[in-house]
């Protein structure tokens, strides 16, 4: 019969796997963390009881966060990761021939570790890359400590409670604005435009607020709450629906050149989110 995980997305809504084996579970300093294997979605990392990510839609998640804004930029030499601890967010930017240094800053060292033994898939660039350097910090107090130094900054974060909750803030974005260079731009993960919308107008609130050129975007990735989710972007100068990257051929198994412009035509009813 086997057993079932179930995440309550929301008070009335959840998502359950059959799952095959439980591989780790244990309570970290900030966080409850759990690996399972799924049947239909392969390992899963879980944390908080919520899924962070899955070998079988991870790519969609990861190539989504990443190359929507390393692509926009002419010359995105320096990218900064906040959280990501799977390794999946630093395994693509490091793809990207022209990203000379990928810094990644977790909270975290528990996710980092039992994502290098449970997850090689994903944790590739964790193992030592000449290009990644990581770093286990707050990413809030670390992006406050580097004004004017990167040229992408990623927001792979947890759910907007614990310790990813100021990582959802104004005064993080004003952060984030002094740590980029002066035509610097930045990508958070932003929640389901389904579930979340008072998260999503807030946020976007905050950074249309904060940066001149403010932008959803939208994947389906399956094992996220309503298989929707939005990513916002706040950019200083390009304009993510004119990129002006120099789109490398990569392994992508999501995104496209093509698919780049399309993730920010949104369907009336997200739209209207942002101008609410
Ligand atoms: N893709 C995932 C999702 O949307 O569900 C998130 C993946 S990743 C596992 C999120 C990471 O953010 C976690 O490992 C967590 O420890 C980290 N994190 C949370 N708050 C943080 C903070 N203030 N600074 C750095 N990392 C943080």
């Amino acid at each position: 019969m086997g057993l079932w995980f179930t995440e309550k997305q929301t008070p009335n809504v959840g998502i359950t796997c059959k799952t095959s084996n439980t591989l780790h579970v244990e309570q970290t300093p900030f966080q409850h963390l759990a690996i399972i294997d799924t049947v239909q979605f392969g390992r899963m990392l879980v944390l908080d009881g919520m899924v962070q990510t899955t070998v079988v839609d991870e790519f969609v998640y990861h190539e989504m966060i990443v190359h929507v804004p390393v692509n926009t930029h002419p010359d995105p030499k320096r990218v900064l990761i906040i959280g990501g601890g799977d390794g999946g967010t630093l395994r693509e930017a490091v793809k990207h021939p022209y990203v000379e240094k990928a810094t990644m800053v977790e909270i975290d060292a528990r996710v980092v570790e039992t994502s290098k033994e449970y997850l090689p898939e994903l944790s590739s660039a964790l193992k030592g890359h000449p290009r990644a350097e990581l770093l286990i910090l707050d990413g809030i107090k670390y992006v406050e400590e580097n004004p004017n130094t990167f040229d992408v900054i990623i927001v792979d974060s947890t759910e907007p409670v614990g310790p990813a909750e100021g990582l959802f803030s104004l005064s993080f974005y004003r952060s984030i604005f002094a740590a980029l260079k002066e035509d610097g731009l930045f990508a958070a993960q932003t929640e389901s435009p389904f579930f979340n919308s008072d998260l999503i107008r807030r946020v976007y609130r905050d950074i249309a607020a904060t940066f001149p050129i403010a932008k959803l975007y939208l994947a389906n990735v399956p094992t996220y709450p309503s298989g929707l989710w939005s990513f916002t972007i706040g950019s200083k100068k390009y304009d993510p629906e004119q990129p002006q990257g120099r789109f490398p051929d990569l392994d992508y198994r999501y995104y496209t050149r093509d698919l780049h412009r399309a993730a920010f035509t949104l369907p009336r009813f997200a739209a209207d989110l942002l101008k609410s």
